[in-house]
């Protein structure tokens, strides 16, 4: 209601209650007032009717809502359901105009401010998670691969020349696939093993680059965030490679947003050396369902390139959700998630360390990895495999092995770990990798991986701890790597059981 509507409401409901119904009214209208002034993460977050009441107004302001409107285009918001007219906020026109994603939909006043406004709290939330010189991003409404694609499509204009795209390997198929989808050639290029870590090649970087010559080259394609043992890549130094040789570097920080170690590499990357774009995905970073990945560059122009790359329009659910979730949360909100991360990441190291110990194992030592955890298999996998080697059974870690401690693992309700050995290859388009999965073509010992994941809670941590435990026991006592211990069938029964 408006004031003057409010003063009317006076005539019937005593004056004194309505101007407190007011004040209640305009602390609301000032959360709206600073977010468009602001254009920033509220510092606390807002509650669900606020958010609410301010989508209402946002679908209110697009055509398929306004009163005796008559829609004489073949795109005109008709929704069939009224189901899913609610589950949209009634908002239908998406986003975008055909040329550009980023563009003002005139039919739709409130879904383009929507869309604008949440780019702007998604790069406000990018420079809070470390890399404070963002200088503009693009929420698309693909996950992060085809958000690759996109990008990559969007240098080719720049570049004509180029055929290949430098990649240091990690193993992710999606980050691999872009590469061949958006029509170039990957050069792949291995990881050294330091330790237990597995990073970048820097000096094999520099020769690839210098062989294949820095015109005939798209980019370099780094990764921060990746499963262990593998290493965020060395940043720092591709970004001075890139500098050195003109070059433009696009790296995949698919939910390296929620580390502040992924994203501080970033900024520096920026600062001392040359990085063009970062992508991200929306759902690993912000708790949202699968739909959307963000771009975030350091010249407007290059995002202003990516979104005109776009062709069409596109549904503004991803830009929705991560709108809603950023404002719910603010900026206290998401840092405090981004804190019990970290800690989590600690309570997991300890206590994937102390399993690993009871079974004469270890945690390997990957501190450029900030997410992901990985504890070594070489006794409890590779122990079952040498008395089949010794039997002359096979003379390699058999990958069944890994698949079916994983597979226990898996149907006692535990999602995401992997266990990884050598032997598996994969063929990917006309690629073939040896030890698909491992980042490497050698690594010395078969492992399980196990992330600390923003919205990752201590006790789920205990639960998957207990849960691997019993696995374990159950995996070496099958493969006679210790003495069945005698056990009634009752008992091995209750121990099957996963404790949910
Ligand atoms: C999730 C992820 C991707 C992208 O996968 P999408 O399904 O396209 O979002 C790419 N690289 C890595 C390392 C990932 O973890």
């Amino acid at each position: 209601m408006n004031s003057s509507n409010l003063s009317m409401a006076e005539s019937i409901v005593p004056s004194p209650y309505i101007k407190q119904a007011r004040d209640a009214r305009n602390s609301r209208e000032n959360q709206v007032k600073q977010l468009l002034e602001q254009r920033k993460l509220p510092p606390d977050g807002w509650d669900d009717a606020a958010i609410e009441g301010f989508l209402y107004e946002l679908a209110m302001m697009d055509s398929n809502n306004f009163q005796g409107n008559i829609g004489a285009g073949e795109r005109e918001a008709r929704i069939a359901s009224d189901f899913v007219a609610r589950r949209h906020f009634r908002l239908g026109h998406g986003v975008g105009r055909s040329g550009d994603i980023t563009a003002i939909q005139p039919k739709a006043a409130g879904s383009s401010l929507l869309m604008r406004l949440t780019n702007c709290l998604v790069l406000d939330t990018i420079k809070l998670a470390g890399v404070r010189s963002a200088a503009a991003c693009v929420l698309l409404p693909v996950a992060t691969g085809m958000s690759l694609v996109l990008t990559f499509l969007t240098l080719r204009i720049k570049r004509p020349k180029a055929k290949y795209i430098i990649w240091p390997r990690i193993d992710q198929k999606s980050c691999f696939k872009s590469m061949i989808t958006a029509g170039f050639e990957p050069v792949v290029v291995e990881n050294v093993l330091e330790g237990d870590e597995l990073r970048t090649d820097v000096a094999a970087v520099e020769e690839k680059i210098q062989e294949l010559g820095s015109e005939s080259i798209l980019c370099l394609h780094s990764t921060t965030s990746c499963f262990a043992p593998r290493a965020a890549d060395r940043l720092v130094e591709l970004a001075a490679l890139c500098k050195k040789y003109d070059i433009p570097h696009i790296v995949n920080n698919a939910y390296g947003v929620q580390s502040s170690k992924c994203m501080h590499l970033i900024q520096e990357a920026h600062r001392t050396g040359r990085l063009d774009a970062f992508v991200q995905s929306t759902d690993k970073n912000f708790l949202v369902p699968v739909g959307g990945a963000i771009v975030v560059g350091f010249e407007k122009h290059f995002i202003d390139d990516i979104s005109q790359t776009y062709p069409g329009r596109a549904s503004a659910t991803p830009s929705i959700d991560v709108f809603i979730t950023l404002l719910s949360l603010g900026a206290s909100g998401y840092r405090k998630l981004l804190s019990q991360r970290k800690e989590v990441y600690e309570y997991l190291s300890a206590g994937l360390s102390s399993v690993a110990e009871s079974h004469g194992e270890k945690l390997l030592k990957t501190k450029n990895n900030p997410i992901s955890l990985a504890l070594s298999l070489e006794t409890i996998v590779g122990e079952a495999t040498k008395s089949k080697a010794l039997a002359g059974d096979t003379d390699e870690v058999d990958p069944t092995e890994t698949t079916e401690l994983g597979s226990m693992l898996f149907t006692r309700f535990v999602s995401g770990a992997r266990v990884v050995a050598s032997g598996s290859r994969r063929t990917i388009g006309s690629y073939t990798f040896i030890n698909w999965g491992a980042h490497s073509n050698h690594y010395p010992s078969p492992y399980l991986t196990a992330a600390a994941a923003i919205g990752m809670t201590k006790d789920e941590v205990d639960a998957f701890l207990k849960r691997l435990k019993k696995v374990l026991m159950k995996f070496k006592r099958k493969r006679g790597v210790i003495q069945e211990v005698s056990q009634s069938k009752e008992e091995q029964e209750k121990s099957d059981r996963p404790d949910v």
